[in-house]
């Protein structure tokens, strides 16, 4: 595959070959995925401070009490959003340092972004359109109503992890759509995979995992 972003963050390369092949024994498959990640410079989407552990498969700060999520669980949400065929339209709840977008962005045709945290918005806005992805649409706003304007869409992706499935992302799945979220709250949560079907909807518990929780309200 011929990457978007050739050219950038090239010297971190071989670093970032040691974190595929980690992904790889962690039982990551999908080629694309990997591709991804490997042409991703992930350090820029850290705090200077920490850009030297960007590429350990590790959550990282991001200021305002977030975390960038570790490469495993992008890798696998990732995966499992576009395991069944390729997507065009995706919502993503949580932008936070953009490095789930930035991969999303990559692998399929548009990506429409939300975030509660404005500065957190106006930094990632830019640090996306300075490695020049431009299929990105953002939103300040509180994910749990989604984004209704461009509404439905075949992926949904979910970043901070609510303690009930909401209401609001379900009727926004398109027929045959998935959504990937984790659900629970901080002692315990599921990453599930809901498929919409005619009519309802499946869920799959896929496994255990630790995300922030999702606030309500903007900031
Ligand atoms: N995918 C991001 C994950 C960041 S952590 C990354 O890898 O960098 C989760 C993000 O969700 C934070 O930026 C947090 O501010 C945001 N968030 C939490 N609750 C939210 C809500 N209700 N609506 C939108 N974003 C929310």
């Amino acid at each position: 595959m011929i990457s978007r972003l050739e050219g950038i963050g090239m010297t971190s390369r071989r670093t970032r070959e040691r974190m595929i092949k980690r992904l790889q024994e962690l039982g990551i498959q999908n080629q694309a995925v990997l591709d991804a990640m490997l042409n991703t410079p992930r350090h820029i989407f850290v705090e200077d401070a920490f850009a030297s552990r960007a590429y350990e498969d590790t959550a990282l700060p991001i200021g305002f009490n977030q975390t960038i999520s570790q490469p495993y669980i992008v890798a696998r949400m990732t995966e499992l959003l576009l395991e069944r065929g390729p997507l065009k339209k995706v919502l993503e709840i949580g932008t936070g340092s953009g490095y789930q977008t930035a991969i999303l962005a990559q692998l399929v045709k548009l990506v429409y972004t939300v975030e509660r945290v404005y500065p957190l918005q106006q930094r990632t806005r830019r640090r996306l359109q300075a490695i020049k992805l431009r299929n990105v649409r953002y939103k300040h706003s509180d994910g749990v109503l989604g984004w209704q304007e461009y509404a439905p869409y075949d992926g949904i992706l979910v970043t901070a992890a609510p303690a009930e499935m909401p209401q609001a992302l379900l009727e926004q799945m398109a027929r045959g759509g998935v959504m990937v979220i984790p659900v629970g709250d901080n002692g315990q949560q599921a990453l599930q995979r809901v498929t919409r079907i005619d009519p309802g909807y499946e869920a799959e518990i896929v496994e255990p995992v630790v995300f922030v929780p999702l606030l309500s309200g903007i900031v």
